[in-house]
């Protein structure tokens, strides 16, 4: 029978906020019940003197240990897991980006509810079996590959597993095919962009784009509204993370007021990252998360370091699911300068306030004579290097705003366009060159 729905699945979307805790409380109880068949956290739970039935409440969250990244690594590879491996059908890995890899296993069940959430995603935001979605991300281990091509499969739409790179190639698919929506990560959609432009394709004319998925790295709300704007198209945000499944953890709805966070999956917590107590709703914390419906390797309150605040739990949309703000960056990312603590994304802010400058940076901090430095690259979007007086005009209104908004003012070099390294996955947008006393 056809969906004629906003939803696409009504039944959890829709629920109230009683409604869905209820619904948590009961899958809290039984995911703990069924963590007992970890050798990991049936040790912890010894350890700690607790039992599954000392959670009667979905207050009790907060009684049960946290886990983090190091436990992954520490039972690696899959020490974690409550259910044999025979009954897993999939591995996953994180990128790595902080260290070491982590192994995600999935069950047939995991894998069916993962491409659920995205399929839910997809829907939200106006995409329909109609679409044609490609998958501009790198497929393999990273699981915005396989993870938006089985949800993108299970709404319906003919999806294109174009895999990440090869922008030529990309923006023949895209003409080629009709392509409506399009998944990749947003530092190499302007990529794409820069692309398109140098070879006279005018998205808005010579392509059907309509929809756009970002995600899978911090970006600033000036960045969205650039892309929006190069390619005419809605880009929403979508949040994801290995641990959780991959993409479709969170996800900005037509409203893009923030990221609803399926709670019918995910109980979520946000924790002053020091005290680990809970921070009041609208206060930045570390984001934690308890996995509701996972089989194969479910998770207790996972640390993600990812630093966001609650925003509301009520949406227009008729989603009461709760709104989380764009991540400001993982708590590792945080640059600590001369005492100050800077986040890339406060850069990346205000230089996208600039017209004359293009969508690529870097972030260099080093060491000069006792002086730690930082040395922002950013690109130009025209080279206008015969105008010396205009140059440095520029490079002084930047480091004005950059000082207003980070408390010290860095060097700051204009330079040409496609000069700066473009990644094909997740952009490294800072170098660290500092020496470091012991
Ligand atoms: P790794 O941990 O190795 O980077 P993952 O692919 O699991 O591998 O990455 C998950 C992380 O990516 C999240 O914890 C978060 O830091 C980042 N991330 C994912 N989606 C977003 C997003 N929409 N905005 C900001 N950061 C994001
Ligand atoms: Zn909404």
């Amino acid at each position: 029978m056809e969906n004629n729905s906003l939803y696409f699945n009504p039944e959890y979307e829709c629920l109230s906020r009683e409604e869905i805790e209820k619904l948590q409380l009961e899958r809290l109880q039984a995911t703990v019940r069924h963590c007992m068949n970890s050798p990991f956290y049936k040790k912890r739970f010894e350890e700690m003197n607790l039992k599954p039935e000392d959670i009667k409440t979905l207050a009790d969250v907060r009684k049960l240990p946290f886990t983090t990244k190091q436990d992954l690594r520490d039972t690696y590879p899959f020490g974690i897991a409550s259910v044999p491996l025979r009954q897993c059908v999939r591995l996953h890995s994180s990128s790595g980006t902080t260290g070491n890899p982590t192994v995600i296993l999935h069950t047939k069940k995991d894998l069916d509810e993962w491409a659920n959430q995205v399929a839910r995603n997809l829907w939200m935001v106006g995409l329909r079996p109609d679409d044609v979605f490609q998958n501009s991300s790198g497929y393999g281990m990273f699981t915005g590959g396989l993870g938006f091509q089985y949800g993108a499969e299970k709404l319906g739409m003919l999806t294109v597993p174009a895999a990440a790179g090869n922008s030529l190639r990309q923006i023949k698919f895209i003409t080629d095919f009709g392509t409506t929506a399009l998944h990749a990560v947003p530092s190499y959609v302007t990529r794409l962009y820069e692309v398109m432009q140098a070879n006279g394709v005018d998205p808005r004319k010579d392509t059907k784009l309509k929809v756009l998925a970002i995600g899978a790295e911090p970006h600033s709300e000036e960045q969205r509204q650039r892309i929006e704007n190069m390619l005419g198209v809605k880009a929403y945000n979508s949040f994801g993370m290995s641990e959780m499944c991959g993409p479709g953890v969170g996800f900005e709805c037509k409203e893009q007021n923030g990221l609803h966070f399926w709670e019918d999956y995910y109980i979520v917590e946000i924790v002053n990252p020091d005290t680990l107590e809970p921070v009041p709703d609208g206060e930045i914390g570390e984001l934690v998360l308890t996995t509701l419906c996972r089989e194969a390797m479910p998770l207790l309150r996972y640390r993600t370091r990812d630093l966001t605040r609650v925003l509301g739990r009520t949406c227009p949309c008729g989603r009461n699911h709760v709104r989380l703000d764009r991540m400001r960056g993982r708590s590792d990312d945080m640059i600590v300068l001369r005492g100050v603590n800077i986040f890339p994304i406060q850069i990346e802010k205000i230089l996208m306030n600039f017209p004359e400058l293009a969508n690529n940076y870097l972030i260099t901090l080093t060491t000069d004579e006792d002086n730690d430095n930082m040395t922002v690259e950013v690109e130009l979007e025209e080279l206008f290097t015969d105008d010396y007086q205009r140059l440095k005009d520029l490079e002084k209104r930047i480091k004005h705003d950059l000082k207003d908004e980070i408390l010290l003012t860095p060097y700051v070099k204009l330079v040409p366009k496609g000069s700066l390294p473009v990644s094909e996955g997740k952009a490294v947008r800072v170098i660290d060159k500092r020496k470091v006393y012991q």
